[in-house]
């Protein structure tokens, strides 16, 4: 072939970048379901239509745009039809998985709870949610068996006492995690409960930041035991002491965790407590303005962080939003682990605190109104939750301290658990949750009691995060032993339920994702076995001091 013929080179040209709709670059036509279902109608207004329409005519008026989308605005999401098992859970279209109730979710923003309150939520649950009621690891309450008609019913009474179930779940500002212990720790930089009622109060039901790309998870504490698990949160403000300003705030992006794991990154700046609303007003125009639309796998605001880097992040945070510059600060360090708050602790004023275990966060209405008994008695009205499943009983005089410990083990929550229950934590599960392949709760309920039986000298706390798929609600990635749920082969070569097993993940000083050891699954029926073996070496063969994932 001469030289002639030879085909014409094709000149490389760059492909025009496709946009990944972001409104701030323009791109604001709908580019998926989900944002035209949020631009066809603001999903906030769809309380009118469950108060006027659905709960008068009942479930099967309801909008099927309202019910899969809007509804979650208020916290609402269909649950799983009862016994279809989790290898349907992927061929079966949406509807098939639907059953006629909800699962309701309560936010508590800081944890704070009152007996009154306590009380309500309990009495709801006996009334409305066949006594279900459990804790979150972001301190909300969620019910479950909620029929529409009694939906405006329930809003009422949880309104009365200051409760909302406003923006507990959809593409919008989430609860807002505040330390358990603020106000009253001895050992708190500050409290930043007015920062979190600040931001509660202003923006959550603001229209103005009910359409985000995706869900946004806020961490505040004036703790310095990392409480709020900050490092996997999209926005965290971190108690820390600046040199020359005092205490404030260390600002943390773009954390999350579900199928592409990221820990957060600081900005490297200290925010005063009273400027943290505006800060968060500023980081959140970011995430809706230039986040990504286009695909919901990248929709998460750790994408566009990763993306851009810190440095971009706080320029644009500054120029285009704040108009100011913000204070520089270094790291400040990190506490080896997270602080779970169990046990007993001086309060700044001379009173107590007591935490206790639950079992893997699962409550009821008659335990909830039975604790706010037990605490009346013993002369407290606030109680907290935890974003790791616990509960906080605040203001104990001394003398009062051993009875009411006493009091709450007979009902089986424990001020001094075994280092397993302490550890466990579980995710909702195939029982009520549609994206589930596994149960969950009542697994880590045996495992917890079958390890604190076989290994109870257990010396070092071991973190067991148990999942019912991949979207690791309950932080698979970020636990000595993440379990993942997922259908494996038995000996016989049968589908059954089991666990993909993910090791020596962490968070706090060395925090890193564990690894995911492709091998390592293990059916749901020989779990303790696997995971007592899995202590057993470690304790034979640790270096003293070492924890199981470092
Ligand atoms: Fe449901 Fe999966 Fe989240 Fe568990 S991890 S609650 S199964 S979505």
């Amino acid at each position: 072939m001469s030289v002639t013929d030879s085909p014409t080179p094709r000149v490389a040209r760059p492909r025009p970048k496709r946009g990944e709709g972001q409104w701030a670059l323009g791109y604001r036509e709908p580019l998926n379901a989900n944002e035209q279902s949020k631009k066809d109608d603001n999903p906030l207004n769809v309380r009118a239509r469950i108060e006027n329409i659905y709960s008068v005519r009942g479930f099967d008026s309801i909008d099927p745009g309202d019910m899969r989308g809007r509804f979650r605005w208020w916290g609402l999401y269909t649950q799983r039809k009862p016994g279809i098992h989790g290898g349907k859970t992927a061929t079966l279209e949406p509807e098939e998985l639907d059953d006629r109730y909800f699962m309701m979710r309560v936010r508590i923003d800081g944890g704070q709870l009152s007996l009154e309150q306590l009380r309500t939520i309990a009495d709801i649950s006996v009334e409305h949610a066949r006594d279900t009621a459990d804790l979150t690891d972001r301190q909300n309450i969620q019910y479950h068996w909620i029929d529409v008609r009694d939906v405006p019913s329930i809003w009422e009474r949880l309104e009365a006492v200051g409760l909302s179930t406003q923006e507990a779940c959809g593409d919008c500002p989430r609860v807002i995690l505040g330390s358990p212990v603020a106000g009253v720790a001895a050992d708190e930089i500050l409290d930043a409960s007015s920062a979190v009622d600040a931001i509660e109060s202003t923006y959550i039901g603001d229209k103005a930041f009910s359409n985000l790309p995706r869900k946004y998870k806020t961490a505040i504490s004036g703790h310095p035991g990392h409480d709020v698990v900050p490092q996997i949160n999209d926005i965290a403000f971190v108690g820390a002491v600046h040199p020359e300003h005092g205490p404030g705030l260390d600002l943390w992006i773009g954390g999350g965790l579900s199928t592409n794991p990221m820990l957060a990154q600081r900005l490297g700046v200290w925010v005063p407590l009273d400027e943290v609303p505006e800060v968060w007003e500023g980081v959140t125009s970011v995430f809706r303005d230039y986040g990504y639309r286009r695909l919901r796998s990248r929709a998460r605001l750790k994408f566009l962080v990763a993306d851009w880097g810190v440095e971009k992040f706080r320029e644009v945070l500054e120029t285009e939003y704040l108009k100011r510059s913000l204070i520089d600060f270094d790291d400040p360090g990190a506490p080896e682990t997270p602080a779970d708050h169990v046990g007993v602790f001086p309060q700044k004023d001379g009173k107590f605190f007591v935490g206790v275990a639950p079992s893997v966060g699962r409550v009821s209405g008659t335990l909830l109104n039975q604790i706010a008994d037990v605490v009346e008695a013993h002369g407290s009205n606030r109680v907290r939750t935890t974003p790791m499943q616990k509960l906080l009983v605040l203001d104990v005089e001394e003398d009062k301290v051993e009875s009411l410990i006493a009091a709450l083990d007979e009902l089986g929550l424990h001020a001094r658990p075994s280092q397993f229950r302490r550890n466990t934590m579980a995710c909702t599960g195939i029982e009520y949750c549609k994206l589930a392949i596994v149960e969950t709760k009542e697994r880590a309920e045996r495992l917890v009691n079958d390890l604190a039986e076989r290994i109870p000298d257990l010396d070092t706390p071991i973190t067991i995060n148990v999942n019912g798929c991949p979207n690791s609600c309950a932080r698979i990635q970020t636990a000595d032993i993440g379990l993942k749920g997922m259908l494996v082969l038995d000996d016989d070569g049968e589908q059954v339920e089991g666990f993909q097993v993910h090791l020596g993940g962490a968070l706090g000083l060395d925090a890193g994702f564990g690894r995911k050891l492709r091998a390592h699954k293990v059916t749901s029926e020989h779990l303790t076995d696997y995971v007592e073996r899995l202590v057993r070496i470690y304790l034979k063969e640790r270096a003293d001091g070492e924890s199981f994932a470092r």
